[in-house]
């Protein structure tokens, strides 16, 4: 037996360690399974090579709850560590960077943004023990080690009798931490943070129906099997040539098992240079409420998952996508704030930009009709997009769609070219006229339509900003709400509107309307061409409007999705 002092600049790591990682002590788990992952993986690819002469098998991991001894066991079959890699990996850890580290990070450290483990790894395990042991046996031909240690920079290091390889982990949970030997909580991480980490998890077991026989003997029995609470090769991890519709839509299942809505459509993403990056956004069916949708989307690295917390790394409109993202080069033990400096992180939200614009072209011109039924239901954040990533909007000319009140469905360029001839003032501008409410202003589009124009209907909460960037990029275009004071003026007329009223009649009718809405912000006009359309009409200035309605949704012009309109 060897006792020796753990190699750390200061006295008793438990202050430390409890401070850096205050927000959030269930990563303990997450972090000591993701050891037992990395122990597994690493050997396998000792057999694949040959550097290992060891049957592989089909390792798992075990996650063991001893309520009674007050004990949380992690168990693994991996490659194991002699006395002398104990020595090596665990007491040596490079952990004298650590107090500089808080020091450093001081401020960005108190803000909850931080992802909170700086590469502590096992040691996060005293987050929550108040001891811990390690028993390891190496797949090389040596005895098994027992090192324990109490928080302490003392530790004890001794042989054990394991005889099968592979490290076991025991913490002895701290009486202010003891909801982690509850059942449902270690579930509950487990499911969080491990769903789909690439070796099996076992936690307790299951029982099974299994049939025993043939024919008229079969018989139902019942057996108990492993709770493997793990899906090893989720859907990202593969090529979008071995998915089909269905394997998509299954994953979607996977991942939102408490949601029963079907996403629209789904976009694989899958580069390794720059950087590497796999993953799957779904479009959801946006409901009214945006806020509750966002931060849908997971971020994981190498399978472990981190945070739903994707601001900054997935431009602010896409994270009303639901999915996952996995990535190994998002470097996530800094702060938010850094992040959003960082380079790499910037390639990587320009790429997903580029890959979710491409993949809506491609439904565009694929199958128009069925990009046209969703319109609807994903303009929201496609015209977000378009207001708020100037590359994204560079593509969406290709397939951002104008409805007009009769549904049909127009890119812009089709929507110039249908109206250049009849929507023009007299210095050859184009008036794109629309309506933003159907109902409330009907009687409008009737006349509009009895003219023989297109009018849109655009009901977006944002659409005045979108508006405002469409004639900003397009000198020759003029967007006129159908109720506006000069829509007939803008156009070119052909013929000079006739009103059924007598000159009395429309002088006591304008006085009596000029009464109830004030003169100043509306206009009454009573011209009316056609018998169908309203004997009269109210209208007010577009400027007028569109300054109030962009004041309302959002500061004019710069918005953040904090104060993204409600619906
Ligand atoms: P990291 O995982 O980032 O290297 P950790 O503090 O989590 O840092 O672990 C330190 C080292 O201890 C690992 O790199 C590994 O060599 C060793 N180790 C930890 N857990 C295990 C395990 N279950 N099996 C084998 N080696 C382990
Ligand atoms: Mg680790």
């Amino acid at each position: 037996m060897t006792t020796g002092k753990i190699n750390v600049s200061v006295e008793n790591i438990f202050p430390l360690i409890k401070k850096f990682l205050y927000s959030d002590h269930e990563i303990f788990l997450r972090e000591l399974v993701s050891n037992a992952t990395d122990a597994t993986l690493k050997l396998k690819h000792l057999t694949s090579i040959g550097e290992a002469s060891v049957e592989y098998g089909n390792p798992i991991i075990e996650v063991k709850v001893d309520k009674e001894g007050k004990k949380l066991h992690i168990i693994d079959q991996g490659l194991g560590m002699t006395a002398d890699e104990v020595e090596k990996y665990i007491n040596q850890v490079a952990f004298s960077g650590a107090e500089e580290f808080l020091e450093k990070y001081k401020d960005s450290a108190k803000d909850s943004g931080i992802i909170g483990h700086f590469g502590l790894g096992f040691y996060s395990a005293f987050m929550v023990a108040e001891k811990v042991e390690i028993i390891t046996k190496s797949y090389k031909e040596e005895p098994a080690a027992h090192w324990t240690c109490d928080g302490s920079p003392e530790f004890t290091l001794e042989t054990a009798d394991k005889s099968t390889r592979g490290t076991e982990i025991i913490l002895h949970i701290a009486e202010d931490s003891l909801e982690f030997l509850d059942d449902s909580k270690i579930r509950q991480l487990l499911t969080k943070y491990n769903k789909f980490m690439p070796v099996p998890i076992k936690f307790g077991t299951r029982k099974e129906q299994k049939a025993f026989g043939v024919g008229e003997e079969e018989n139902m029995e019942e057996i108990e099997v492993d709770n493997i609470i793990n899906n090893p090769t989720p859907a990202w991890t593969k090529q979008p040539t071995e998915l089909n519709d269905d394997d998509y839509k299954d994953f979607y299942r996977e991942l939102y098992p408490m949601q029963f809505d079907e996403p629209l459509f789904n976009i694989h993403l899958n580069v390794d240079y720059p950087f590497n990056l796999t993953g799957i956004l779904y479009f959801p069916k946006m409901s009214a409420d945006l806020q509750i949708q966002k931060d849908k989307i997971q971020l994981y690295q190498n399978q472990v998952y981190v945070t739903d917390n994707v601001e900054g790394i997935v431009p602010e409109f896409l994270t009303m996508l639901k999915g996952v993202i996995d990535s190994p080069d998002i470097p996530l033990n800094v702060s938010r704030s850094y992040l959003q400096a960082d380079g790499a992180v910037k390639k990587i939200s320009n790429y997903i930009t580029r890959k979710v614009a491409d993949k809506l072209k491609s439904l565009f011109t694929e199958n128009r009709e069925d990009f046209e039924k969703k319109w609807n239901d994903i303009k929201i954040v496609l015209e977000y997009g378009m207001l708020s990533e100037p590359k994204f909007y560079e593509k969406a000319g290709a397939f951002a769609l104008y409805p007009t009140v009769n549904n049909k469905f127009y890119t812009l360029e089709e929507l110039k070219e249908l109206i250049k001839d009849k929507q023009t003032d007299k210095d050859g501008k184009l008036i794109v006229l629309y309506a933003s409410n159907n109902d409330a202003q009907h009687s409008y589009v009737e006349a509009a339509e009895a003219k023989g124009y297109e009018v849109l209907l655009l009901d977006s909460p944002i659409v005045s900003h979108l508006i405002q960037k469409l004639e900003a990029d397009n000198e020759n275009l003029q967007f006129v709400r159908v109720d506006s004071d000069h829509v007939d003026s803008l156009i070119k007329k052909e013929e000079s509107p006739i009103s059924k009223l007598s000159d009395e009649e429309q002088e006591s009718l304008k006085t009596a309307v000029e009464g109830i809405v004030p003169a100043t912000t509306y206009t009454v006009q009573l011209e009316s061409l056609d018998s169908k359309a309203s004997p009269f009409m109210i209208t007010q200035p577009e400027f007028m409007r569109r300054m109030k309605e962009m004041s309302q949704s959002g500061g004019g012009g710069m918005f953040g999705m904090g104060n993204f309109p409600e619906m």
